[in-house]
C-alpha cells in the first residue's frame, strides 16, 4: 500500500514528465540539441524531433489548424506514442518540431486527450502550487503557481468541438501545453533568482 501511494505521488509531483523515469531519459536525452523518432506507420510516415531547450523554436508562437486532415490526425497519434516514450503525461505540437496549435495530454486514469486549436476561456482565481518539469527541459523540477481551475473549448481528433471545465492536474497539464503554443516555458513563471538556478542546473546536465 505504502509503495503504491510512493508511485502515486511520483507521478502527481510532475507535470510533462514522470519523475520514475526522468533520470534515465534526462541522461539521455540532455547531451543531445534532438531526439529524431522514425516510427513506420501504414499511411503517413512523419519524422518527428524531440525539441530540446535551448531551440529557438520552443519560444515561437504556434499556428491555428485550418483543416484536420489525416495529417495532423497521424500526427497527434505519433505525438501520443512519442509523449509515451518518453513518460510524459503531455506534449505540445512545437515540442516535436511542429507549429500547429495542439497538444495531447494522458493523465493517469483518465482518456488519452487531444486539443486541437484550444483556448483558455476562463481561470479561477484561486492560484496554486505544483511541481512541473518538461519533456523539452529534461531533469528539472520546480514549483510552480497556475490557477486551480479552467474552463476551454477546443477541437478533437475526429474535428468536433468541445468544451471542458476542470481542475487539478488536468487543468495543470493543460496550462503547462497551452502555454507552449504561445512559446512560454514553465521557467518564465518563476521569480528571477529561481529561473536562474533552474537554468544553471539544466545547462550543467547538459554538460555532463
Ligand atoms: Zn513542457
Amino acid at each position: 500500500m505504502a509503495k503504491a501511494a510512493n508511485i502515486l505521488n511520483a507521478v502527481l509531483r510532475c507535470l510533462d514528465f514522470i519523475p520514475a523515469l526522468a533520470t534515465a531519459w534526462g541522461n539521455f536525452a540532455a547531451r543531445k540539441d534532438s531526439l529524431t523518432f522514425l516510427i513506420a506507420l501504414p499511411r503517413v510516415s512523419l519524422m518527428l524531433e524531440l525539441v530540446l531547450f535551448p531551440d529557438e523554436r520552443l519560444h515561437k508562437i504556434s499556428s491555428s489548424v485550418e483543416n484536420i486532415n489525416g495529417e495532423i490526425k497521424e500526427l497527434v497519434d505519433q505525438m501520443m506514442e512519442i509523449m509515451h516514450q518518453g513518460g510524459g503525461i503531455g506534449l505540445a505540437g512545437v515540442q516535436v518540431g511542429r507549429m500547429e496549435s495542439l497538444f495531447v495530454v494522458h493523465v493517469l486514469e483518465e482518456a488519452p486527450l487531444v486539443f486541437i486549436n484550444p483556448e483558455i476561456t476562463s481561470c479561477s482565481d484561486n492560484l496554486v502550487p505544483y511541481e512541473e518539469g518538461c519533456l523539452s527541459i529534461p531533469g528539472v523540477y520546480a514549483e510552480v503557481m497556475r490557477p486551480d481551475a479552467i474552463e476551454l473549448r477546443a477541437w478533437n481528433q475526429q474535428g468536433e468541438e468541445f468544451t471542458m471545465e476542470t481542475r487539478g492536474v488536468l487543468a495543470r497539464v493543460i496550462q503547462h501545453e497551452y502555454d507552449h503554443l504561445r512559446g512560454v516555458l514553465f521557467y518564465e513563471h518563476l521569480k528571477r533568482g529561481m529561473k536562474k538556478r533552474l537554468l544553471a542546473t539544466y545547462e550543467k546536465s547538459r554538460n555532463q
